[in-house]
């Protein structure tokens, strides 16, 4: 089956099966687990911050930031379709009594600055206190361009406003804009990043930020249940994605490109915007049930118009599905017929 539902769906590679085999282990609620501390000081070191923790999922990782950078009664600015907001169970409003305060995202995937400043409140008893916006790197497959960080930045500098970015697939981000990821992390306080979507690991999300946050983090993390033992058998996949699942994202976002122009081709498809990463956006017009059933039927799975390329998609893969993808016609007077 060729899996496009999303970049979480790859299986560790042999050698991550060895590296995970042969991890060193300790207890990591110790402190005592090496693995765990070297994966958080290689990542520490990758993303230009003073510490780290690794966490079981991006959604507690994202949720640890929040707890660690606002109070009861603070509020986050946030994307109306972020993972920070959407995705993840309202936990910072349920756990943490932070309460989120969604923006449309642009089209290009950032907060526009000038809707962010008429969000922000006055110091006034009547309301929450405004204390950290988030923004989501790399968003829907997007990468935020470096000078609207550096005016976000500013801004947030000018404000007092903390800064968080949910860097699920940061590496992305960076592998398309040729960057070291710690270029990005600079314009933030904190970045969580996953180790389970591109970069292949079965498990684990990587929070980074200067130690008094992480330290904060930590004990939030041992709260949630997140606090692991012999963890260094999971962090041990992570070293290994560090080493060699980075540089081939690139491999990703050409395959990405590649279908992107085949499509074009067909009169069929319709893209809702060119790929600059690992994910192809079809229209939002396209008829999926029956898209869905005809690339089944070729061993392809798609959840939507999303379609998510990863490790375990291979050329002959993708030649598999531009092939299936010319031979779709949508049927004629099914209600679902493009217009
Ligand atoms: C996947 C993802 C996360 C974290 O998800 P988990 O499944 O909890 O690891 C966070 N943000 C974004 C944008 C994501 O895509």
């Amino acid at each position: 089956m060729i899996d496009l539902r999303s970049d979480t769906v790859t299986r560790p590679t042999p050698e991550m099966r060895d590296a995970m085999l042969s991890a060193r282990t300790g207890d990591d609620v110790y402190g005592e687990d090496p693995t765990v501390n070297e994966l958080e000081e290689s990542m520490a070191l990758l993303t230009g911050k003073e510490a780290a923790l690794f966490a079981p999922s991006g959604t507690q990782s994202n949720l640890l930031a929040l707890l660690s950078h606002c109070q009861r009664g603070h509020e986050y600015i946030v994307g109306r379709t972020a993972h920070t907001y959407l995705y993840e169970g309202g936990g910072a409003a349920v756990l943490g009594g932070i309460q989120p305060n969604p923006l449309p995202f642009a089209p290009d995937g950032t907060l526009p600055l000038e809707a962010v400043v008429e969000t922000i409140k006055p110091n006034d008893p009547h309301f929450a206190i405004t204390r950290l916006v988030c923004l989501e790197n790399t968003q829907g497959g997007k990468v935020l361009p470096l000078d609207y960080l550096r005016a976000y930045r500013d801004l947030m500098e000018e404000k007092g406003l903390r800064r968080h970015l949910d860097g699920a697939r940061l590496f992305n981000a960076a592998v398309a804009l040729g960057l070291p990821a710690a270029e990005i992390c600079a314009h933030f306080d904190s970045v969580s990043l996953c180790l389970s979507k591109g970069l292949g690991c079965p498990v684990g999300s990587v929070l980074v930020g200067d130690r008094k946050l992480i330290a904060n983090a930590r004990r939030w993390r041992k709260m949630l249940g997140g606090g692991m033992r012999q963890a260094g058998i999971l962090a041990a996949a992570g070293l290994h994605a560090l080493c060699h699942h980075i540089d081939r994202l690139c491999d990703d976002h050409a395959k990405a490109a590649r279908v992107a122009r085949a499509l074009a081709q067909l009169p069929t498809f319709t893209l809702a915007e060119e790929p600059q990463t690992n994910m192809v956006m079809l229209a939002a017009n396209t008829p999926i049930p029956s898209l869905k059933d005809h690339l089944q039927d070729h061993g392809i799975v798609i959840s939507g118009t999303r379609w998510v390329f990863h490790l375990d998609i291979s050329d002959d893969d993708v030649d598999r599905l531009i092939n299936a993808c010319q031979s779709f016609q949508p049927e004629a007077g099914s209600e679902e017929r493009r217009s």
